[in-house]
């Protein structure tokens, strides 16, 4: 028999068991700033500015004019599960906001070195925030800025060793996917301008996404991608069941782009990006029985009551459960055989103009 004494069962110490849950909301750089570019949006911002400092590694900040955070909630901003958005868990079913497990940047000090500087309309001059590595504020500081909110996270994962190598030596692929992570956002969000830039050592600062924030899907479609492959794309608009369709825009047929570019496919619930490696397969898997070797621009939201889908299945909220998955990819795979099927005009409605 074994001999060995059962061992001790302690609590992990508080500060250790932050630091890893927060590396399951933040992931990698893009899950990083796309928490940040939500809280832009929920603040109801029109203009969202993405700087990098060595793509990412060294710093990046994101800058909004929204609303701004009332000097009230300095000191519990960046609290574990401290949150303006959500206060009952039946609202998980009627969710109008990106955020909602009050994470975001709480996971963010635990990870690197988070400032916040921001002002409201009620005041005349802005506060820059310093929060230590368990969330609590630790410098406060009058400044001067526009009505709106800059949030700057320096050194990220400079205390998780392993992600922080990763991050090195990924640092380009990591900009390539936050670069195509940001274009979900210019495409969805109507009316917000984006702008995002790299400085890479004593290089000038690079552009590497511009939009003015179009009033239209269409309109962002040509901002983001430009006109030849908006004239590439058919709207369609798939009725999935009596509450839920699917709208957006699809390749025509023979006109996809001969590679599978992550970068051209992207999908929604109710305009969150998320991520649907199930209906990015079936929508490829149709597409190719029309034109050989060819895979499809694929921009589709779906529009689904509250109750139907659960966004809160990952901590970075990028995966859904559908309540009734077989159902929807089955009306799905009807609706997309129509519009591949035959060259049906009727699917090709000009609702988007
Ligand atoms: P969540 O978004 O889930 O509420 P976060 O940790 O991302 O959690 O943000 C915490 C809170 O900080 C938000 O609920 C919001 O009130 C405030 N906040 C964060 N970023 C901004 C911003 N850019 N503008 C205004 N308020 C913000
Ligand atoms: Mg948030």
């Amino acid at each position: 028999a074994d001999s060995s004494p059962s061992p001790m069962i302690r609590p992990i110490n508080r500060s250790v068991v932050h630091r890893i849950c927060s590396g399951q909301v933040i992931l990698d750089l893009s899950s990083a700033i796309k928490e940040l570019v939500e809280n832009s949006l929920d603040a109801g911002a029109t203009s969202i500015e993405i700087n990098l400092r060595d793509y990412g590694e060294e710093h990046f900040q994101v800058i909004d004019n929204g609303c701004g955070i009332s000097p009230t909630n300095f000191k519990v901003l960046a609290l574990k599960h401290h949150t303006s958005k959500l206060e009952d868990f039946t609202d998980l079913q009627s969710l109008t906001t990106f955020g909602f497990r009050g994470e975001a940047l709480s996971s963010l000090c635990a990870l690197g070195t988070l400032t916040v500087e921001t002002r409201t309309k009620n005041e005349t001059v802005a506060t820059l925030l310093t929060f230590d590595h368990s969330g609590l504020l630790v410098a406060e500081k009058k400044t001067a800025r526009q009505i709106g909110t800059t949030v700057t996270v320096r050194n990220l994962f400079s205390n998780l060793p392993v992600r922080s190598k990763e991050f090195k030596r990924n640092i380009r692929k990591e900009y390539g996917k936050l670069v195509s992570l940001l274009n979900a956002y210019a495409l969805i969000a109507k009316g917000v301008r984006f702008v995002c830039s790299n400085t890479a050592g004593k290089n000038p600062k690079s552009v590497v996404l511009n939009t003015q924030g179009r009033g239209s899907l269409k309109d962002n479609i040509i901002t983001v991608f430009g006109m030849n492959t908006f004239t590439s794309l058919q709207a369609v608009s798939i009725c999935i069941s009596d509450d839920c369709r699917v709208e957006g825009f699809l390749s025509k047929p023979g006109q996809g782009t001969g590679r599978n570019l992550a970068d051209r496919q992207y999908f929604f619930i109710n305009g969150r990006p998320v991520d649907m490696p199930k209906v990015s397969k079936l929508v490829n898997e149709l597409y190719k029985d029309t034109s050989s070797r060819k895979y499809p621009v694929a921009i589709l939201d779906f529009i689904v009551p509250g109750g139907a889908c659960d966004l809160n299945v990952t901590p970075d909220k990028r995966k859904v459960f559908f309540s009734d998955e077989s159902s929807v990819m089955g009306s799905l795979r009807e609706g997309l055989n129509e519009i591949y099927s035959s060259s049906n005009a009727s699917y090709i409605v000009n609702r988007f103009e």
